[in-house]
């Protein structure tokens, strides 16, 4: 019919035969699709999961106590409250920093490749897995708060003290990098290609 949604504030704007207006509202450009929502979202996806190494590599905390130090990455974080049989904690860990993230990416990379390659089938499991995607993002950032209260907490100088290890950077970037490559990413996309499809079969 004519009809965008504003990407930012959702306003109604009528298109017709322009590829981009302004929102009368917002001033933002508005367009059909957002552009090259594609390469966008695979550049800051594929980023991500290169980050994703160092922040599981590298040490996310360094804690020093009576002149020791001693660095641990998020995996001997874990397996050292494994070890002292608090599992509970271990398994918040586990899944805030390590399968969540992972499974976010897995999930985006999904759609992107289900989308390329044309895939009609399920479009509403496949938005529903977008909305989960974006909402799963704002819980990994647990660790990442963890490490910046514990690191303002435990500061006596030569004592005891903690300070965040270069995975902390990695970590962050990694989580903030798969949250644009979800907002860069058209959902509508998905329902583009099922519309295609649909067309294809009535011919
Ligand atoms: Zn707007």
């Amino acid at each position: 019919m004519g009809l965008a949604g504003c990407h930012i504030c959702d306003q109604v704007v009528r298109l017709s035969d322009m590829s981009a207006a302004t929102c009368p509202r917002c001033h933002s450009t508005v367009h059909y699709r957002k552009p090259d929502s594609m390469n966008r979202a695979w550049a800051f996806l594929i980023s991500a999961f290169i980050m994703y190494i160092p922040a599981n590599t590298e040490a996310i905390m360094v804690t020093g106590a009576l002149g020791q130090k001693s660095s641990d990455t998020i995996l001997s974080g874990i397996l050292y409250f494994l070890a002292h049989g608090d599992w509970p904690l271990a398994l918040v860990i586990f899944s805030a920093s390590v399968l969540l993230p992972l499974l976010k990416m897995m999930v985006i990379a999904y759609l992107l490749i289900m989308v390329q390659r044309g895939h009609a089938l399920r479009k509403k499991e496949k938005t529903r897995l977008y909305l989960i995607a974006e909402i799963m993002g704002r819980w990994s950032m647990v660790d990442v708060f963890v490490v910046a209260i514990l690191a303002a907490l435990i500061q006596m100088g030569e004592l005891s003290s903690i300070k965040p290890g270069p995975a902390g950077m990695a970590f962050a970037s990694m989580v903030i990098l798969t949250m644009f490559s979800a907002m860069v990413f058209d959902p509508k996309l998905i329902w583009d290609q099922s519309e295609k499809n649909n067309d294809r079969r009535n011919n």
